[in-house]
């Protein structure tokens, strides 16, 4: 287990680009969905704004989610630290504990006017491929990373499942936003315990009640538990509309233009 500590930033990387490669392969050779974009007109603002958050949490924050655990591993402080459970239990529940609570913050960032600002970048992409999964405002990175740090705090979470955790959240988003047709019994069976992409494709729609719906990233439970889940797009996944009615122009998929986006009005 150690071993994902040391080289925690190589295995990160390393399986960021197996899967992405992977993903952007499947998508090329069994599409989900007709573009309406060229690759061109969103990969180099989608990977873009990966960099420029990725370079800002870098410079802004000098510690990550992993040295938080470290730290309050070393210090016995949260609660998994205080109770004690056999080491497995630990592990596991740590892992579960972020899932859900990452899917709790992801509610909040669509119920607080504020933080949609923020969070609507992700959704206003108007295709729905690997690189959209990757799609998120700087400013949320950093608020993700120390909603995530406080979390790792307070719940005492063991270092070894913030690296898996981290590790699953960052492949399962890249998996769940690919544009790649999984064979329809394969993803009935598959959603009874993770989020697939014809899931979590529903909560990209432009119909407000598919959006407020499937907003699980790892494990299809919580949406099941919390009363969020929708099986199914109304238009069906080839008929429906992806993005958001406000920010439908293509000059809205420029690097530039989704950085400033959170600051945009919303056409009423
Ligand atoms: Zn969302």
């Amino acid at each position: 287990m150690d071993i994902l500590l040391t080289h925690e930033s190589t295995i990160r990387l390393s399986v960021f680009a197996g899967l992405f490669l992977v993903m952007a392969v499947l998508e090329a050779m069994k599409p989900r969905r007709k573009r309406s974009f060229t690759r061109r007109q969103r990969w180099f603002s989608n990977l873009g704004i990966l960099f420029v958050g990725a370079l800002f949490a870098r410079f802004l924050l000098p510690w990550l989610p992993v040295s938080v655990a470290l730290y309050a591993q070393s210090q016995g402080i949260g609660l998994l630290n205080l109770i004690d459970i056999p080491d497995i239990m630990g592990l596991v529940g740590g892992v579960l504990l972020l899932d859900f609570l990452i899917y709790v913050q992801h509610v909040v960032m669509h119920k607080v006017p504020l933080l949609w600002r923020l969070h609507r970048l992700h959704h206003a992409d108007l295709d729905y491929d690997v690189t959209t999964g990757v799609r998120f405002h700087p400013v949320e990175i950093i608020l993700s990373l120390l909603y995530k740090m406080g979390l790792v705090l307070a719940l005492g979470v063991d270092p070894v499942s913030v690296v898996i955790f981290e590790v699953i959240l960052n492949g399962m988003a890249m998996f769940n936003h690919a544009n790649f047709k999984l064979p329809l019994g394969l993803d009935r069976w598959l959603r009874w315990g993770v989020v697939t992409p014809d899931m979590h494709r529903v909560h990209h729609s432009s119909t407000q009640a598919e959006t407020d719906s499937n907003y699980g990233f790892n494990i299809s439970l919580w949406d099941r538990l919390c009363r969020t889940y929708v099986d199914q797009p109304a238009k069906g996944h080839d008929n429906m509309e992806i993005g958001l009615d406000d920010f439908r122009n293509p000059s809205n998929l420029r690097l530039d233009q989704m950085l400033l986006q959170p600051f945009k009005k919303a056409k009423p």
